[in-house]
């Protein structure tokens, strides 16, 4: 017998993936330049040059079983130490090597946080719209997924519903900024009211609750500063993510990060490692880890989102849709204006226009639509929308 949970997650595809697929099967029929593939968030603009450059000199100048071989479990040592100084210089942080546990991308640092500190009956509180996954996530490492409503005015944390969300089994907030599939980057003021809501509950129910930060777009931002949540609230871990910051989805390489300020933070470093293990999430690639120990901290050309959405947002307003201003990532949430997304993604089909309905995100009026594709392609992409607005009007 096959276990049913499992077979029930792999026979029915992500919404978003599903979508991808007939993206791709409409590109190979009427050819991928007439298809307005808003789908997936996978990077449109290369690595920056600096990675090829990276991988060729570590390649040339290390022992090629060296280069192939296993490193430590938590990854390289050195390469540790130097992702924590690159972020001790960003933000004035004291960490070591011994704070981090590198990972095949955010997927697995999330599910290797949430193993390590998952005990019966624990809860972890997700704010819609949130990335679907975190609910497999969370139940498959076997702690409650407790989802609150959206603040559909900001789009910000819903401080009111997670105060009543709280209580004795309360493990964790998972929180994401900037947003998929908002774009919303949470305001310092917004971080402080969540950080002395949770230290309220904290001192009530006599245990710690936990932030578990989730980053792969820390850099992907516009014009805001976003705020690095372990200087607000100790009881942070942070799962970080390079497929976004360096346009390298592909090759798979993040971080779990536990400060030393984190309540038990010696236990739960030991845990994200049992974790790792348990997971079989240990040694990350081997080059990459080499390669972020060089280039942490940079990023890809991420001007070409913010283009995009200074051409879309606008386009899109003027066209009479309610949308929430992107403030980084590549995602813009729009309102269906009859509040059913299946049918108006479905609409959309018609002029070629993928959009990914909100449900899956927590918001069924909502849809996402990934910018991130070439701006000639975004541009040739208004009249599709224009046409979808006409069937509303
Ligand atoms: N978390 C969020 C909010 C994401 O948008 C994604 C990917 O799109 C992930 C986690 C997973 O990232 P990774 O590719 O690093 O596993």
């Amino acid at each position: 017998m096959i276990n049913r949970e499992m077979y029930a997650l792999g026979a029915k595809r992500s919404a978003i993936r599903e979508l991808a697929e007939y993206g791709w099967k409409r590109s190979a029929e009427i050819g991928a330049e007439n298809v307005f593939d808003f789908s997936i968030g996978n990077p449109s603009v290369p690595a920056p040059e600096c990675v090829r450059e990276c991988m060729e000199d570590i390649i040339k100048n290390t022992d090629p079983v060296t280069l192939h071989g296993y490193t430590s479990a938590p990854g390289d040592i050195g390469c540790r130490n130097a992702v924590a100084d690159e972020l001790n210089n960003r933000f004035g942080s004291s960490f070591t090597g011994e704070n981090l546990y590198l990972t095949c991308g955010a997927s697995s640092s999330l599910n290797i946080t949430l193993k390590a500190l998952t005990c019966e009956g624990d809860e972890f509180i997700i704010n819609a719209p949130f990335f679907p996954e975190y609910k497999v996530f969370i139940e498959n490492q076997g702690g409650k997924a407790v989802i609150i409503p959206p603040d559909t005015d900001t789009f910000s944390l819903n401080l009111p519903e997670l105060e009543k969300a709280v209580n004795e089994h309360t493990k964790a907030v998972i929180i994401n900024s900037p947003n998929n599939p908002t774009g919303v980057v949470y305001s310092e003021a917004s971080l402080k009211a969540i950080s002395e809501l949770l230290e309220r509950k904290q001192e009530e129910y006599s245990h710690p609750i936990y932030i578990i930060s989730d980053e792969p777009y820390r850099e992907v931002v516009y014009e805001k500063e976003v705020p690095f949540i372990p200087h607000i609230y100790d009881n942070t871990v942070i799962c970080y993510s390079y497929s976004k910051s360096l346009s390298l989805p592909g090759e798979r390489i993040g971080y779990v990060l536990v400060p030393d300020a984190a309540t038990d933070s010696k236990e739960l470093i030991s845990a994200v490692a049992g974790a790792g293990r348990a997971l079989g999430y240990v040694c990350a690639p081997a080059l990459f880890q080499r390669v972020i120990a060089k280039l942490s901290g940079k990023t890809a050309d991420i001007s070409v989102y913010q283009r995009n959405r200074d051409i879309l947002y606008p386009a899109l307003t003027e066209m009479g849709f309610d949308c929430v201003r992107p403030d980084g990532a590549f995602y813009l949430f729009m309102k269906c204006p009859d509040g059913d997304a299946t049918s108006f993604c479905e609409k959309a089909k018609k002029y070629e226009l993928l959009l990914v309905p909100g449900d899956g995100f927590g918001c069924p009026s909502y849809v996402r639509i990934s910018y991130c594709v070439q701006t000639e392609k975004l541009l040739r992409s208004l009249k599709a929308f224009e046409a979808l607005a006409k069937e509303y009007k």
